[in-house]
């Protein structure tokens, strides 16, 4: 294996990472995708305005960059525990949530390569879904989830600029899954029936992910039983057949003491909790989601829906 896109891959691959490389000439092209969703007027305003803040133009802090390494990072789903009036409650964090740890990991990867080499890198911030399809790392399921064979839904992706040479150039057209040609199961199990077979785009705006992640009361026609995840949803990835091999990969997250669940409920301010109760909100990146923290976890246990731990 020669060439600096090559070497990359190995020593990705090393810690079970798989990567993709386009060339940023497809820039245009990938707004392109996106934007013909607008045009169609299949996403919702709201929604697009909060989720699709993209920047497709050369980066500012790497003007030179001509190429983009799109990574996906294995993640199990992670399950924190909360005590609340005597009970002790699991509650899970899907797959692609917890950022930081992974994130390092594969820029130091890249930078041990690319540095030694001359080159330099600057973090993507671009539609990772439709970028990693189009660069042939995964595939669309008929949820809208991407899938990375091996892998499953169970993975985080992350993606970085480089101005190395565009030895390799992935791009290709968008592809769903074969499995997705005769199966519906993910459709006839989603709570919101946000799945259709008329168009491919879910309606997003109805999907529990989009519900939980935005702040405010959740819409009347939502049951309370249908909240599964301290953020997001895994009805539909947990009933996928593709991800079989896949949904038993849990990890144990931070624990948090009824003195802290109390907390947590009362939505003080992150900065007025304990270095200690703040370092376990990091390790799940629920830092990050801070201000639907509270009303998902108390949604999660007026329902009583996650299973009370039995030590
Ligand atoms: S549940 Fe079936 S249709 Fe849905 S994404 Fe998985 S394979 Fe495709
Ligand atoms: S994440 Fe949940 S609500 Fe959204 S499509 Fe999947 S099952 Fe439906």
């Amino acid at each position: 294996m020669t060439g600096v896109i090559n070497t990359t891959q190995a020593e990705l691959e090393k810690n079970g990472f798989k990567v993709k490389t386009v060339s940023i000439t497809h820039l245009s092209e990938l707004q392109e995708d996106i934007d013909k969703f607008h045009r169609q007027g299949l996403l919702d305003k709201q929604l697009s305005d909060s989720y699709l803040r993209f920047q497709y133009g050369t980066p500012e802090d790497l003007p030179g960059a001509t190429i983009i390494f799109i990574i996906a990072v294995p993640q199990p789903i992670t399950r924190a525990q909360f005590t609340w009036q005597g009970t002790t409650y699991e509650a899970d964090i899907p797959p692609t949530y917890i950022g930081k740890t992974d994130d390092t990991r594969v820029k130091d990867i890249l930078t041990s390569v690319l540095k030694p080499a001359g080159y330099r890198l600057a973090r993507a911030r671009l539609p990772v879904k439709t970028l990693a399809v189009r660069s042939g790392l995964m595939q669309y399921g008929r949820n809208n989830i991407t899938y990375v064979p091996g892998m499953g839904s169970f993975q985080r992706l992350v993606a970085f600029y480089s101005d190395c040479p565009t030895e390799r150039d992935d791009w290709q057209e968008l592809k769903v899954m074969k499995a997705c040609e005769t199966c519906f199961k993910c459709l006839e199990n989603c709570p919101t029936q946000c799945i259709s077979t008329d168009r491919f785009l879910i309606h997003a705006e109805n999907c529990l992910t989009w519900l939980n992640e935005s702040e405010g009361d959740f819409p009347d026609w939502v049951k309370p039983d249908w909240h599964n995840a301290l953020i997001g949803c895994m009805h539909c990835q947990l009933i996928c057949p593709v991800n079989k091999t896949q949904i038993k990969k849990v990890a144990d997250g931070p624990i948090f003491s009824e003195k802290e669940t109390g907390l947590l409920l009362q939505k003080i301010p992150s900065d007025k909790l304990a270095e200690v109760t703040r370092d376990k909100l990091v390790s799940i990146s629920a830092n990050d989601w801070y201000e639907v923290l509270a009303r998902n976890l108390r949604v999660l246990i007026e329902s009583r829906l996650f299973t009370p731990h039995v030590p």
